[in-house]
């Protein structure tokens, strides 16, 4: 049996609620989507709950789900996909934590959690930082990652990821000190070092030359970090020796980028793939179909609709799922017939709610042999689908089944 390649497409966030800021319907109704609509004319759909249906997943713990490692064994924390996709090279023992720039005022109340988001200063203070926060006995790094987020890793002797989070993550909240969440010494002072770093780190940046010409230009200052997600490095069963296909991942978001490269596929950075509304589809769908000729399995992250739903902007959302579209034409140009192509996403993230929800998202899986449904992609119309409500841990197993690559148990 010919074995068939397999691209699967998520967007992040994708799926949503009817909002009355759309008439009543979804930003996936209310958009235009010629190009995954002709995809749903050779595809069966469905809704899948990424984890579990009442589970509200992360972007982490539903890639996790997604790619077939159960979350509840795996997920040690966001932080270290964070550090490995930007670059560093996390290693046993290390805790890594996301962080983000933010604006501060003079009780520490966070006014601001992403410092006005355009920071362009980012990787500079990031670097700073890194130079200047230098602590007995524990190694500091940190790397800026997209806008205003950035990796830490503290590396040392006796560190512990069983820390609570500085991010009190609402604005108008003050700055949270960070607890330990065991009662071992570790963690004591892991979160004591979380601490000192945060307060050293809010006086260098407020007075820092770059948050000076901030103010004066009328922005708001990056002078303070929020730290949140602290975990270890557990290592990932890896996905080529699992599945036995060779991976490829395009993405522009760190974290998305760290997650592959754990689980052992090529996540390269891309030039022009920024992991926002201004990301180039066309440098992704390059990467994508050039990364097929080389490859059994091609992952293609769209991050941008995530974004707009945690915005509350439905007509961005609307935007960029028409943006998805395009991306999907793309790679519609230059795909062969063969090729298993699967469009969903990790979750929802409804305009309205403006935060993730539990709700099932979309899925179609394009086949040469599939019963084609020739609907349109929407969260009403898969709920009709051919493949029912699926859990995210049989995505895998039904993409590996359509590329011909199950083998007979029993006999
Ligand atoms: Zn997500
Ligand atoms: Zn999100």
């Amino acid at each position: 049996m010919e074995h068939r390649k397999i691209l699967l497409v998520l967007a992040d966030g994708i799926g949503d609620r009817p909002s009355r800021r759309l008439d009543g319907m979804t930003p996936l109704q209310a958009a235009q989507t010629p190009n995954i609509d002709e995809v749903m004319h050779g595809a069966t759909c469905g809704l899948l709950y990424p984890i579990a249906p009442g589970v509200t997943p992360g972007s982490d713990t539903s890639h996790l789900s997604l790619f077939g490692y159960n979350p509840y064994e795996f997920y040690r924390g966001r932080g270290p996909f964070e550090a490995v996709g930007a670059g560093i090279d996390v290693r046993p023992g290390d805790v890594a934590f996301r962080g983000n720039f933010a604006t501060v005022d003079s009780d520490l109340t966070v006014t601001d959690r992403r410092a006005g988001r355009t920071l362009d200063e980012a990787g500079k203070l990031a670097a700073f930082l890194s130079s200047e926060l230098k602590l007995e006995g524990v190694e500091v790094i940190i790397r800026q990652t997209t806008e205003h987020r950035f990796a830490v890793v503290l590396r040392g002797k006796g560190l512990s990821d069983a820390v609570s989070d500085t991010d009190p993550h609402a604005p108008g909240e003050k700055l949270l000190a960070s607890h330990p969440t065991a009662t071992s010494a570790d963690a004591r002072r892991t979160a004591e070092i979380v601490n000192q770093i945060t307060a050293i780190a809010h006086e260098r940046l407020d007075e820092h030359e770059l948050n000076q010409l901030r103010r004066s230009r009328g922005l708001p200052k990056a002078n303070a970090i929020l730290l949140r997600g602290a975990g270890s490095v557990s290592t990932l069963p890896s996905f080529p020796s699992k599945y036995g296909l060779s991976g490829f991942c395009v993405t522009g978001t760190a974290m998305i980028r760290g997650f592959a490269r754990m689980a052992g596929l090529t996540a390269p950075l891309l030039e022009g793939a920024t992991g926002d509304s201004k990301t180039d589809v066309g440098v992704k769908a390059k990467a994508a179909i050039r990364a097929l000729r080389a490859n059994e399995f091609v992952y293609v992250h769209f991050k941008a609709t995530d974004a707009a739903g945690h915005d509350r902007n439905p007509e961005l959302k609307v935007e960029m799922v028409q943006k998805l579209d395009h991306l999907v034409g793309l790679l519609l140009n230059e795909l062969g017939d063969d090729v298993i192509l699967c469009v969903s996403g990790d979750h929802s993230t409804p305009v309205d709610l403006g935060e993730h929800s539990a709700d099932p998202v979309p899925i179609l899986i394009r086949a040469p042999d599939v019963y084609p449904e020739g609907s349109r992609f929407t969260e009403r119309s898969c709920a009709f689908g051919g493949f029912g409500r699926l859990k995210g841990e049989y995505l895998m197993p039904i993409l590996l089944n359509h590329s011909n690559r199950i083998t007979k148990y029993g006999e």
